[in-house]
């Protein structure tokens, strides 16, 4: 109570921002994540790892725009590429463009897909990815993972018809055309029972999966699990599809990669478009030609801005340019020191971190748990009050993280400012100790 009235007292401008938004916006927001009760923090402007709020304060950005800001705000290679289509190509150009096939080739060589195509955002390449899956299998149905995000409208399967929540073979009232999802993550022999159930109704389309579940808790995927759920789609003849808009940045050619996935069909998204809307999928030829206009029969994929010439250059350049190999292994190697330091400092407290190189959670449960392995493990031991408690304090101490407790490193980020941040998470634990200790 008595940070959320500091909070209030700190912030009156976003206040006065939040009572005009609501005017227009429902809730005064339009990323539902974002909204923080009481009220919302309103940024004014972002430069390198930094942001500044409308009443004034500078923050150390460690949410980097829930990952898609990987390289900071407004990275100079991004502006150059910027100002240069700015300046001599146009916004878009409503034509196919050399742009477009430039990035194509750049994505293909770095994350081993054979054909891609562009959309402009991460849902709508996983939407895309189901569709071609199902057009190339002839099948409908398909299997997700609880805590697993893959889009607004695809929350555990909602949208494709989908959403019950199964650990053996859905019962009859589940339509065998939905795509139905596995109650936990990381556990194999699950997975291949509902894979199995679901294909022995003739309706097994693809198996969709996070190498890394983000939004459902950065929690790494084990890489037994995912070659077995790789396995159980393949023998049953289903598509693997990886959602690697969050992960692709955790090594030079994805998450998938480095743990030897060779996925049928890969989604991609975030920084791969240099911070701007972006989302692209691809994979294998065959797969893809469902696509190709030259064939008789094929499928359509429309969007205004697919190849918008922004996003296709300054995504060229980020990746190109600013996150070579190089840069993310030392990258994300920086994040994994960064992590570890974390919860070494967490250590027999109610906080529990997770995660994967440049990618952290931030876990505030009532045992303090060791060992999380999927979204059912924390669930109903969550303490929100530890966690508001924690994001008003940061908020205090310079620190933008998120209120669920996400972090995604950036790039420009200081190694003091990180170590700061372990700091004042120690400070924290010890201001309250009672609180925090199991
Ligand atoms: N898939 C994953 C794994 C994501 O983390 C996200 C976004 O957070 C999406 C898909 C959706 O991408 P977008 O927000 O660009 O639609």
């Amino acid at each position: 109570r008595a940070a959320e009235a500091r909070f209030v007292a700190n912030n009156p401008l976003s206040q006065a921002q939040h009572n005009l938004a609501v005017a227009s916006l429902p809730g005064g927001n339009t990323r539902t994540l974002l909204h923080t009760a009481p009220f919302p923090i309103t940024m004014q402007r972002g430069e390198g790892a930094h942001l500044w709020d409308v009443d004034g304060h500078k923050y150390v950005d460690l949410a980097g725009d829930l990952s898609a800001g990987l390289l900071g705000h407004s990275h100079p290679t991004v502006q150059r590429a910027l100002h240069a289509a700015l300046a001599e190509t146009g916004l878009s150009l409503g034509a196919t463009t050399p742009h477009e096939r430039r990035h194509a080739a750049l994505l293909s060589a770095r994350f081993g897909l054979a054909r891609v195509r562009f959309t402009t955002s991460g849902t709508e390449a996983n939407l895309h990815a189901l569709a071609a899956a199902r057009r190339f299998t002839g099948k409908r149905g398909g299997v997700v993972f609880a805590g697993g995000y893959h889009g607004g409208v695809l929350r555990d399967g909602a949208a494709l018809g989908g959403g019950a929540v199964v650990d053996g073979l859905p019962d009859n009232t589940v339509d065998k055309r939905d795509f139905v999802v596995v109650r936990r993550y990381n556990d194999l022999a699950m997975a291949r029972r509902v894979i199995e159930a679901v294909a022995a109704r003739g309706e097994l389309a693809a198996v969709l999966v996070e190498a890394m579940q983000g939004a459902g808790g950065v929690i790494p995927g084990r890489s037994e699990f995912l070659l077995g759920v790789r396995a159980a789609a393949r023998e049953n003849g289903a598509l693997f599809i990886l959602d690697e808009v969050m992960t692709s940045r955790l090594a030079p050619g994805g998450l998938g990669a480095a743990l030897g996935l060779s996925p049928d069909l890969v989604t991609l998204g975030k920084y791969l478009g240099g911070g701007l809307p972006f989302g692209a999928f691809g994979g294998r030829e065959d797969v893809m030609a469902v696509y190709d206009p030259r064939l008789a029969g094929a499928m359509a994929h429309s969007g205004t801005f697919n190849n918008n010439t922004l996003a296709m250059c300054a995504g060229y350049a980020a990746l190109k340019e600013a996150y070579t190999p190089e840069v993310c292994v030392s990258f994300n190697e920086r994040g994994d020191r960064f992590r570890e330091k974390l919860r070494d400092v967490a250590r027999g407290t109610r906080l529990s971190i997770t995660g994967r190189g440049s990618l952290i959670g931030l876990h505030f449960t009532e045992d303090g748990l060791e060992d999380i392995e999927c979204a059912e493990d924390i669930k109903g031991k969550e303490r929100p009050d530890l966690r508001d408690l924690f994001w008003f304090e940061m908020l205090e101490a310079g620190f933008w993280t998120t209120r669920r407790g996400f972090l995604a490193l950036i790039l420009e980020t200081e190694n003091e400012e990180l170590d700061a941040f372990v700091e004042a998470v120690r400070d924290f634990l010890e201001r309250h100790r009672q609180l925090m200790l199991v």
